[in-house]
């Protein structure tokens, strides 16, 4: 078929010819007949299917060049798409005299666009919120409209605009045509078509094929700054064998194979600017399962025969949903299993939803593993690690100075597994999104210990941990019998490596924290005190501003201000006993741990 044989008049037919389309698309070529014909016309269709062509033609057709009056009011979803459809109309007029459209989207100044509706404008491409406010004015008149376009319908109810929609209908005349595009039908659609279309006839567009079930497709919001150490952590925790990062631009692949090389991982690049042979020992290596990491642009990455990638990362959104599939049709291929991870940042929602409607599939959200999470699975593996070693090592002897130290086999087992930790856990670097991650999960957590999530509730911060063997009924034990805190008033119990931290009830935080700003804890001189950081960061707080301070306090369980000042919280402050060891005259670390008395 061609687009001559579709009914199109001449000076439509030569724009198109301008453009170079040759043959009316599925889309184009079952709307534009019944639309020229005067019908109402629901089509099911997809982003780059045609469509928009598919209404654009039959409303121009339908317009009177040189009338002052808007005739045709095209709603859409976003500005850019209101832009784009404007642009679209403006082509295809280009041998229409006195027809053109104009774009009227919300967040700008109103003067642009009022005086483009005083000149007189045939074509309106609208987001309902504006389009609303304009008729609300009376700036848009509404009565020689007769023609209606809903575009990305589906979006727009996503969106929230049901009602402004509802409104903007019942404004214009019901002697009009409406033609109505959505890439899914759901009740709500329905609803909508039937309350605002009469008798249409309806068009589906069968989706192409575009991405596979046996990729798994992931979504995480994460700011820019954050997007190395994400991918690192992605790396290590992924296990990624064989990777493939996606970026838009030379300079960014650049700072990723940078950031990557820093921390120790073998990476590599590939980019348009590349001499062939280069490119080639690079493909090379990277087939050979030499690296772990290929970092491209869409344009290096095209015609490239790669398979067997288990992960592709989009470290930025591609701009066109077209690159989105092209970049995970690298993962996933001949039936084998694959992933997807996509970073994403606030300003790209849209263009995710774009993308989302293109391959007819909604991506998981997930959120960004912490660096605590990190931290732990690293923990569990040295545990692992240590354990089989140890059966190994029968009979090894210890370095005669650790030896000569005569301190206990566990405190100096503690002492080498927090030296190991420590090193492990060099290269993690805390991320906004650690703290945010942490936030959601305190609020969701179940209970430890002691009663259900209290409603007003004060964090309590107890310098001692894991490491020193507390558990929660010691600290419930503390707080009920020492400190005197009343039935009920104890929710969540947090222990971590080094300290603890306990949610109680607002009203007796502050006597708490006063009766046992010094006290012990199983045998351990410890202080107890209102953790002010963690109260400050309530999601209300931190919500305005991710880039807030409180949000860069690092991941890691952290030693209690006093220690960092250079003292031990833990030392004792009285008559203890000092071991120390017989070479070393400064106090060595592990003095940290000394217990001041075992209680009996
Ligand atoms: P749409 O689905 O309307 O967003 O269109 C997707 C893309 O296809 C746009 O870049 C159009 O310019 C292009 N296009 C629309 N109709 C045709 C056609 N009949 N032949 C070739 N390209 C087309």
């Amino acid at each position: 078929m061609t687009f001559a044989e579709l009914g199109i008049s001449p000076e439509i037919l030569e724009a198109i010819e301008v453009l170079g389309f040759e043959t009316p698309s599925p889309i184009q070529e079952q709307a534009i007949p019944p639309a020229l014909a005067g019908a109402d016309v629901v089509g099911l269709s997809h982003t780059g299917s045609g469509k928009t062509l598919a209404f654009t033609i039959p409303a121009l057709e339908k317009i009177e060049p040189h009338t002052a009056q808007v005739q045709v009011l095209c709603l859409a979803p976003t500005r850019e798409l209101a832009v784009q459809i404007s642009r679209e109309v403006d082509k295809l007029a280009m041998f229409m005299e006195g027809v053109n459209a104009v774009p009227i989207y919300g967040g700008t100044s109103f003067a642009p666009q009022l005086a483009a509706l005083h000149r007189g404008v045939p074509f309106v491409a609208g987001t309902p919120g504006r389009v609303l406010d304009l008729m609300d004015q009376g700036e848009l008149r509404t009565d020689s409209i007769t023609m209606l376009i809903l575009d990305e319908a589906d979006e727009m109810l996503d969106m929230g605009f049901a009602e402004e929609i509802d409104r903007i209908v019942a404004a214009l005349p019901t002697h009009r045509q409406t033609l109505f595009f959505s890439a899914t039908m759901s009740p709500s659609i329905r609803s909508l078509v039937s309350r605002i279309s009469t008798d249409p006839v309806e068009i589906a567009i069968e989706r192409p094929v575009l991405t596979v079930p046996t990729c798994e497709q992931i979504v995480y919001e994460v700011l820019f700054s954050s997007r190395i150490e994400v991918l690192s952590r992605l790396i290590e925790m992924g296990r990624m064998k064989r990777g493939l990062v996606f970026a838009n631009t030379k300079r960014v692949v650049d700072d990723i194979v940078d950031g990557l090389l820093s921390r120790g991982y073998a990476v590599d690049r590939l980019h348009g600017d590349m001499p062939q042979t280069l490119r080639e020992r690079v493909m090379e290596s990277y087939r050979k399962g030499n690296l772990n990491v290929l970092v491209a642009t869409d344009v290096a990455a095209r015609g490239l025969d790669i398979d067997d990638v288990d992960v592709v990362v989009n470290f930025e959104l591609p701009r066109e949903p077209e690159d989105y599939v092209h970049r995970i049709g690298r993962t996933a291929r001949a039936g084998r299993k694959g992933r997807a991870v996509t970073l994403i940042g606030r300003r790209d929602f849209s263009l995710l939803a774009r993308i989302e409607r293109f391959i007819g599939t909604r991506l998981q959200r997930e959120k960004v593993m912490t660096a605590q999470a990190v931290y732990q699975v690293r923990r569990e593996a040295l545990v692992d690690d240590i354990l089989e070693l140890a059966t190994e090592m029968k009979g090894t002897k210890l370095p005669d100075e650790l030896r000569d130290l005569e301190l206990p086999q566990e405190q100096l087992l503690a002492a080498m597994f927090e030296l190991l930790e420590r090193r492990s856990r060099r290269d993690l670097q805390p991320i906004p999104e650690d703290r945010s991650e942490h936030l959601s999960e305190r609020r969701t957590a179940p209970s430890v210990a002691g009663s259900d999530s209290l409603k007003d509730s004060v964090p309590l911060f107890i310098n001692a941990g894991k490491l020193l063997h507390i558990r929660p009924k010691d600290v419930a034990g503390l707080l009920y019998k020492e400190g005197g805190a009343p039935k009920g008033s104890i929710g969540d119990i947090r222990i971590f490596l080094k300290h603890t931290i306990v949610d109680v009830s607002a009203e007796i935080a502050p006597s708490l924290a006063k009766n046992l700003s010094s006290c012990s804890l199983c045998g351990y001189e410890v202080n107890v005190r209102i953790d002010r950081n963690r109260q400050d960061a309530t999601p209300e707080n931190t919500a305005s501003s991710s880039r807030s301070t409180s949000m860069m306090r690092p991941a890691f369980p952290q030693a209690p201000s006093s220690r960092r000042r250079g003292k031990s919280p833990l030392a004792p402050r009285s008559s203890s006993r000092r071991r120390s060891s017989s070479k070393n005259t400064s106090t060595p670390f592990y003095s940290s741990f000394k217990k001041r008395k075992k209680q009996p």
